[in-house]
């Protein structure tokens, strides 16, 4: 297995990597932090939950917000 070095994202380097809520993308905490407060974010957790409640271990997100 080998771990990205880099942002998905933004490409930058990624000493901590997060998964983003909107997607599988590996994302640095600077690009976390943008997401968090994009007015989607509340939308993309909520679904989460309710789709891993569900059983569904392979959601793959609501997707990227355009202007994220
Ligand atoms: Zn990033």
């Amino acid at each position: 297995v080998s771990y990205p070095n880099v942002c998905d994202r933004c490409s930058g380097p990624l000493p901590v990597s997060t998964m983003s809520r909107f997607n599988t993308e590996m994302c640095c905490m600077a690009c976390i932090d943008k997401e968090r407060a994009h007015p989607k974010y509340k939308e993309a957790e909520e679904v989460e939950i309710r789709q891993v409640r569900a059983g569904n271990y392979n959601y793959h997100g609501i997707g990227k917000p355009a202007d994220l």
